[in-house]
């Protein structure tokens, strides 16, 4: 079923050994365990009842010899109670235990880079396989970007035809090696593409999705990260010259040529996409983008010029504002919350946009920054996915690991040691909705070395998020993880080790 994560080979390999799973490891720990003594056969009768009063999203489970009663308010809590009893399951019987349960967080997320690797169908929904075991609802899905566009669009079939395809890629698809930086950033010379999701591909995902109680986030970037769209349409550039070549930026780094906010019909292009965005995907949040755009081509743009004496804005520092208020308005007006990374919510940008804070205490990629307790105490909703300990395709401090990494160090501990609410006064900490492991794919080229960079990382996210100010030790998670990371590489999963 899971063959696309097979390991790599007999180094990775493992035989689950069952004895090992006798005693009682769940992961995420639930909030209260209480051990009855005994067991169930495997195949017990499982009642479902209704309460009210549980939680959305918590559950009790009550294993007892001749019965398993599963008691929730909603699906979601009977479907993450049924988690935990495939987890208790071993040996073909089932420990007899009292479990009272509810996450401390609503937003229990993993993001997943499409673009600069396009991983596929069942690469997504594997991975949601995965998100469903650790009860992670929300899926951020990196759908737009400089290096590809892979959503197509009606009306707009230049998109796919010049936006999802590269001349070249890097090591994309290759059985990874380490190498050295200079490898991994040589360009292959071999078209890459075209890649993109039908709107049918997109529906049979948003499905497999709902069934296993995700929501997809999805995100489209703008006014930057637009370089494979303006190769469909370089109109809707500052300068369409840049454009020549029609075809999305193969380098990684930040791209200067960005959406040109003084033509209209870049702005109803926009519109276009995130109206038929919003009517594809039923969640309640869409993620605009907002990172990462410098302003160099809008200073001396005439369009963009004008644009700025026709709103009365101060100059092009107060365009990408603007162009937020109008996007989180335009998403308001179709039921949709707007979510931005953390430099979006600079200017004065409507209270009901959610940041993604991905910069704490430093500024990265040079650029201004509100870190999510301020944004938080300044009364916006915030996802914490702090790079310094959310990003993963961050090294994982491993000896001799065989992948490489765009950089940083993220160690299974330091994962395990995010407090989303840190620095947050008690007043604010409402506004913090959850937290989320992000795995851009700039160094991430096939599917193997996307499980080896999620796991056990995201275990220790699951649990963080799952647990809140009730998370154990690190030592009580790490001991929990020597077997629950059998248990992921007995499926499949090429779950990297813990040290
Ligand atoms: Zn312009």
């Amino acid at each position: 079923m899971m063959k696309n994560w097979m390991s790599l080979g007999t180094a990775f390999a493992a035989v689950l050994p069952v004895a090992a799973l006798a005693e009682i490891v769940l992961v995420p720990r639930p909030v209260k365990l209480v051990e009855k003594g005994g067991f169930a056969p495997e195949k017990v009768a499982i009642r479902e009842v209704e309460d009210a009063s549980i939680p959305a999203e918590g559950y009790r489970l009550s294993v007892a010899a001749d019965g398993v009663t599963i008691t929730a308010s909603g699906a979601a809590g009977k479907f993450y109670a049924r988690q935990t009893l495939k987890q208790l399951t071993s040996d073909k019987k089932i420990p007899c235990v009292e479990i009272e349960d509810a996450p401390a967080y609503s937003w229990r997320g993993v993001h997943m880079d499409d673009c600069r690797h396009f991983f596929g169908k069942e690469t997504v929904k594997q991975v949601m396989d995965l998100m469903a075991q650790h009860k992670l609802n929300r899926f951020h899905w990196h759908l737009t970007e400089d290096q590809g566009w892979r959503i197509e669009i009606p009306g707009y079939p230049e998109l796919v035809r010049y936006g999802a395809a590269r001349s070249a890629s890097v090591r994309h698809g290759v059985k990874a090696s380490k190498g050295t930086k200079e490898d991994a950033d040589k360009l292959n010379g071999i078209q890459y593409g075209p890649f993109y999701y039908t709107e049918k591909d997109i529906r049979e995902i948003i499905a497999y999705a709902a069934e296993r109680q995700i929501t997809i986030v999805p995100e489209i970037e703008l006014p930057g990260h637009v370089f494979a769209a303006l190769a469909a349409y370089p109109e809707f550039a500052c300068v369409p010259e840049n454009l020549a070549s029609r075809e999305p930026r193969l380098v990684w780094g930040i791209e200067k040529d960005v959406l040109c906010l003084g033509n209209d019909k870049a702005i109803k292009f926009m519109e276009d996409v995130l109206d038929y965005v919003c009517k594809l995907f039923p969640g309640d949040v869409v993620h605009i983008g907002g990172d990462e755009c410098p302003q160099v081509r809008w200073k001396t743009c005439p369009k963009c010029q004008a644009r700025i004496q026709a709103e009365g804005l101060k100059d092009e520092h107060g365009l990408q504002p603007w162009i937020t208020r109008h996007f989180v308005k335009f998403l308001e007006a179709r039921g949709k919350r707007a979510l931005g990374w953390d430099e979006y919510l600079l200017g004065d940008v409507p209270k009901s946009a959610i940041g993604m804070s991905w910069r704490e205490g430093r500024s990265g990629a040079g650029h201004e920054h509100i870190s999510g307790a301020k944004a938080a105490i300044s009364g916006h909703d915030v996802v914490m996915t702090p790079c310094s300990y959310c990003y993963l395709d961050y090294r994982q401090g491993l000896k001799n690991d065989p992948f490489f990494y765009i950089g940083g160090n993220v160690t299974l501990e330091r994962c395990y040691s995010l407090n989303p609410c840190a620095n947050v006064p008690p007043e604010a900490r409402k506004h913090i909705l959850g937290a989320q492991g992000n795995n851009w794919s700039e160094y991430t080229w096939n599917e193997y070395d996307l499980a080896w960079k999620m796991w056990p990382r995201t275990c220790a996210l699951a649990e963080v998020l799952w647990l809140g100010d009730a998370k154990p030790q690190f030592s009580d998670f790490k001991a929990r993880m020597k077997t629950h990371r059998l248990r992921l590489l007995g499926q499949g999963v090429n779950c990297a080790p813990l040290e």
